[in-house]
């Protein structure tokens, strides 16, 4: 959180310090509008770096977190242009060209954006490829209106070393991600069918740096050209490959069960920060394949012999559900403080503050970690909430980034 407050708040604000000092008779008014320009300029470049998919910074700030927040920051450059734009045209100031385009361009990516939240399939990739394309057309003619506005002549040098460090790692986190610098060439090794649940398993050629939890994009070559999908871990680092169990779904899920042995993908990763810190009493709730980050994270607790009390509760439609290489009695033998709770379809079971307290106890001590569809989840949460729960014990993966 720290780095985003020095990206978004700190260092813009010093920005407009530095433009605004030793000029007499400015109104606030015209501070208003020297802020919001600076730091609309200044957000559209963090959140390029802050949205590429770069596999560091994840403990500090995790990439699934880093999108959900460029969505609140790229509300505040939509408001902080529009008082830009409304401010010229007030005060009766010539707007030219350049920044008509630059307004149109910058809707236009927002229309892309809440487009894209509602597509499935090819047109969920099309109108992420507009967002990502509109960007960079953003961010050219924000370089050409600040260039014509005679900004970087007026700015003192460290301000336009600052600026010119964002352009540059904006560019750098661009260009890095467009041509695939983080990812790794993998070799599917074997693919398993169970129900509607493909269990892949890849050798790296490069090994993957990840921790138990995270997940990875991939992208298989023939697989709806150029697109990358993302899925959590289950293996573990340490593995010798590196397994994925994913839900059919849609074209690009099931065109994967199609891949035959020895197909070249790629993947890149680890993302996300789905996993357990220090508490004393852990508590992880999945369901479906929201159970796969959650056996990562307990594989690899068992693989150090973790001593902690733990519950798992598990609510699938029967075992058979269960990815075939994870076999949750030897988990139990390996965690000797692991209860699993199973809520099989059949058994009509559905998680309630009722099984949890009946269960553990005193459900407010635990942690939860918790991976389901938003449905359950809110049923979860609703439950731990009316135990007490603190929301500061409570993590969640979502399969979506919206
Ligand atoms: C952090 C994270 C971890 C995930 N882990 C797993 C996992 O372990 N196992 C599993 O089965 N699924 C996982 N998913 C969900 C998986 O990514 C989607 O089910 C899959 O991409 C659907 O693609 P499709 O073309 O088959 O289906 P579609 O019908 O095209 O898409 C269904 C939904 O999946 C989402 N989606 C589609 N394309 C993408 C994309 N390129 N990037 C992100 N989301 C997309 C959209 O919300 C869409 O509405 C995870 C998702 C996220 C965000």
């Amino acid at each position: 959180m720290l780095a985003l407050l020095l990206l978004y708040i700190v260092v813009p604000l010093v920005q407009v310090a530095l433009l605004v000092q030793g000029r007499s008779a400015l109104s606030p008014l015209l501070v208003v509008n020297y802020a919001a320009s600076v730091l609309a300029l200044h957000w559209i470049l963090a959140n390029i770096f802050v949205t590429a998919k770069i596999p560091w910074f994840q403990k500090a700030l995790p990439y699934d977190r880093r999108v959900r927040f460029h969505a609140m920051a790229s509300m505040g450059v939509l408001l902080a242009l529009v008082f830009h734009a409304g401010f010229k045209i007030l005060a009766g100031k010539h707007i030219d060209a350049i920044s008509w385009i630059l307004l149109a361009a910058v809707l236009l990516l927002f229309a892309g954006a809440m487009l894209w939240r509602k597509k499935t399939g090819k047109g969920y990739d099309r109108s992420k490829q507009l967002h990502k394309a509109m960007l960079l057309v953003v961010v050219l003619l924000v370089f050409l209106h600040v260039a014509q506005a005679e900004y970087l002549e007026k700015i003192p040098a460290p301000s336009l070393l600052i600026f010119l460090a964002y352009y540059l790692v904006a560019l750098f986190a661009y260009v890095a991600t467009l041509f695939g610098a983080f990812r790794k060439s993998a070799e599917v090794v074997s693919i398993q069918v169970r129900q509607d649940i493909l269990e892949v398993e890849l050798r790296l050629k490069r090994p993957l740096r990840y921790q138990a939890g995270q997940f990875v994009y991939l992208r298989a070559p023939g697989v709806r050209g150029r697109e990358e999908h993302p899925f959590s871990i289950l293996s573990v680092p340490g593995d010798s490959t590196v397994r994925l169990a994913i839900r059919m779904l849609g074209d690009f899920t099931r065109s994967l069960a199609k891949l035959p042995i020895g197909a070249q993908v790629s993947v890149h990763g680890g993302y996300g920060a789905f996993y357990p810190g220090s508490g004393n009493a852990l508590c992880f709730v999945a369901s479906g394949i929201g159970m796969v980050p959650v056996l990562g994270v307990l594989q690899n607790l068992a693989k150090k012999a973790d001593q902690r009390q733990m519950f798992l509760f598990l609510a699938i439609k029967d075992e058979s559900e269960v990815p075939a290489s994870v076999d949750l009695a030897a988990l139990q033998r390996a965690l000797p403080g692991l209860k699993v709770v199973l809520l099989r379809k059949a058994d009509g079971l559905r998680f309630s503050a009722k099984l949890f307290a009946e269960k553990m106890g005193e459900a407010a001590k635990f942690r939860y970690y918790l991976c389901s569809s938003p449905g359950v989840r809110k049923q979860v949460l609703h439950a731990l909430h009316s135990l007490h729960v603190p929301k500061q014990a409570i993590f969640y993966e979502e399969f979506s980034l919206h």
